[in-house]
């Protein structure tokens, strides 16, 4: 039950109350007791409802035996040592408990005893020394998941930064504690805003303090009288009176003097003095610089160093105000020695504070480290994929342009015919098999017959598109297996396996026929009366080798120009 009760005080609590009447065995319920003692004291603040619990549950743990319950009692009763305005008997006791404190109690339970010595400490004006319990309680909750536990403690941590004016990262830790108690523990938010108010009215910052102010008031209507109101009365009360809220502040005064009346233990004299003394600066009033006197007075008697600042400071005005230089001299000289004395609790607490920053800067840079990395990451990962999709797209494309480089470095891009370079790569082929066949095989060469008239007469276009005919026309007069390229400007080249010379003759005598009927639209003209001439040479008879059969194939077509063209002559056998 204790222990759960660190995590999920309210559940605990509910458990613990349920089980405690009847529990009879000295070691359960001591717990229980202790859980409720607790609870009273650090939630409720009701030390009165405690006493008894933690009487009961001391007597039990020792009955049981148990050491650490007793340890636990002892602190809580330590604490109720601290509101009964003993807090320097109460930190003696917590030092004679401090070495089994440390050797026996669980992180959990060591928080407990911190809490407590630094109430004790704050109280007994150690403000750096409370501060520096308080961080080290923040420490322990950071080993031991204990979410619940963080507002209490920062709150705490903001009222002794506010003891010692160090209203900003007060102001930080207030704001922090009450995000996080959202629909918290009633007193724990009326603590937070009343230490918000308090950091943001040191900052100078009083309308923002006002809004808190009003805020926690109408809380605080709500809630149960408890002797820390008194110190949130004082608060409102001089940011009412520093915002021209005269009936505002003589309110809230009138309250903390109600509040000290019912708990007059300690600050709570300091509280009361100085929410009046406020009233009547603000108000102007003959009693003002009495009732400062009576509140700075008080602060020093019980070392508050924050009234005592603030109450010294305004007395340092009004003497001067009214020429009383001597008075505002003295005034301003115990300031002065206030304020060093404050300075120098909080120049000790600093260190500890500026060690929790680093840590807190050093943990954020980590995070953002760790972020910034992830971004990049990313980026990263999307410029990968997007030179992922370029590379696949640019490869998609470089595919197919070597298709098509494979088709145009084996075609003429005029007549889509074959080239001769595919000449050269197949024909020795086709002789090899020939030899192993005993087959025969022509290779003719065809050259239009006065072709350039065409060009000078109807153009260079026009003798393309009588070109790019031919490359549809040639194909169409052989037989699959027939090779057809172009083979210069308007010269062709047939290679015709299984054809001797008078097969090769019957090709070429279909493709003149054809080329006699072949009429090619022109600009509105039919261009024909198209005829070559070709020479023949035979795998064989005229040779063995491409260059051969070309060589006594280009002889003969010679020839068949020389005899008047539009003929087929076969190569003179060699
Ligand atoms: P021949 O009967 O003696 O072969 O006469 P020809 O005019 O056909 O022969 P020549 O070698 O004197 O001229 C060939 C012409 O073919 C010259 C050139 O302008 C033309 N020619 C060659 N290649 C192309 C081409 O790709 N396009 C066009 N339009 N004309 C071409
Ligand atoms: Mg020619
Ligand atoms: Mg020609």
């Amino acid at each position: 039950m204790w222990d759960a009760h660190f995590r999920a005080p309210e559940a605990g609590v509910a458990r613990a109350r349920a089980m405690h009447a009847t529990a009879t065995d000295p070691g359960e319920r001591g717990w229980l007791a202790l859980t409720l003692a607790f609870d009273a004291l650090f939630f409720a603040s009701q030390p009165a409802v405690a006493q008894p619990l933690l009487d009961d549950a001391r007597a039990s743990f020792t009955r049981a035996g148990d050491r650490r319950g007793e340890l636990l009692c002892d602190i809580g009763l330590a604490r109720i040592a601290i509101n009964e305005g003993a807090p320097i008997a109460a930190r003696e006791r917590l030092c004679a408990l401090e070495a089994g404190v440390r050797r026996t109690l669980s992180p959990q339970d060591l928080f407990w005893f911190l809490v407590v010595m630094a109430a004790a400490h704050f109280f007994a004006d150690a403000f750096d020394e409370a501060i520096r319990d308080l961080y080290e309680a923040l420490d322990v909750l950071r080993t031991v998941d204990a979410r619940a536990k963080l507002p209490a403690i920062m709150s705490n941590l903001a009222a002794a930064l506010v003891a010692v004016g160090g209203y900003a990262p007060a102001a930080e830790l207030a704001s922090a504690a009450l995000a996080a108690l959202a629909d918290g523990h009633p007193q724990l938010v009326l603590f937070a805003r009343a230490n918000l108010a308090e950091a943001l009215a040191g900052l100078g910052e009083y309308a923002r303090a006002a809004e808190v102010v009003d805020a926690m008031l109408v809380d605080a209507a709500a809630a149960s009288r408890t002797p820390e109101q008194n110190h949130w009365f004082a608060i409102a009360a001089e940011v009412y009176a520093h915002e021209g809220r005269g009936d505002d502040a003589r309110r809230v005064a009138r309250a903390a003097r109600e509040v000290h009346d019912a708990f007059p233990a300690g600050y709570n004299d300091v509280h009361a003095l100085w929410a009046e003394a406020v009233v009547a600066d603000a108000r102007d009033g003959d009693d003002a610089l009495e009732m400062l006197e009576a509140a700075a007075d008080a602060a020093a008697r019980h070392r508050y160093p924050a009234v005592l600042c603030k109450a010294l400071a305004r007395l340092a005005e009004r003497h001067a105000a009214r020429s009383d230089f001597e008075r505002a001299y003295q005034a301003s000289r115990r300031l002065l020695d206030a304020q060093s004395s404050r300075l120098s609790h909080r120049a000790s607490a600093r260190y500890v504070q500026l060690r929790h920053e680093y840590e807190l800067r050093h943990v954020r840079s980590e995070r953002d480290r760790e972020l910034e990395k992830r971004r990049e990451t990313e980026a990263m990962n999307a410029e990968l994929a997007r030179l992922n999709a370029d590379l696949q797209h640019k490869m998609i494309q470089i595919e197919a342009l070597q298709a098509q480089l494979a088709v145009e470095v084996l075609h003429d891009p005029l007549t889509q015919l074959f080239n001769r370079r595919y000449l050269d790569s197949v024909v020795p082929g086709l002789l090899g098999s020939a030899e192993r066949r005993g087959s025969a095989l022509s290779l003719a060469l065809v050259d239009l017959d006065h072709f350039k008239l065409v060009n000078d007469r109807y153009g260079h276009s026009a003798g393309d598109a009588v070109l790019r005919e031919m490359g549809r026309v040639l194909p169409m007069a052989l037989r699959p297996a027939d090779i057809v390229c172009r083979y210069g400007g308007e010269e062709f080249c047939l290679v015709l396996p299984d054809a001797d010379a008078a097969g090769a003759q019957k090709v070429l005598a279909s493709l003149a026929a054809r080329l006699r009927d072949l009429r090619v639209a022109w600009n509105g003209q039919a261009l024909g009366g198209f005829t070559f001439s070709a020479g023949v040479a035979m795998y064989g008879t005229h040779g063995t080798t491409l260059g051969d059969l070309l060589a006594a194939a280009d002889r003969a077509l010679y020839e068949a120009k020389d005899a008047g063209r539009n003929r087929v002559l076969v190569a003179q056998a060699t």
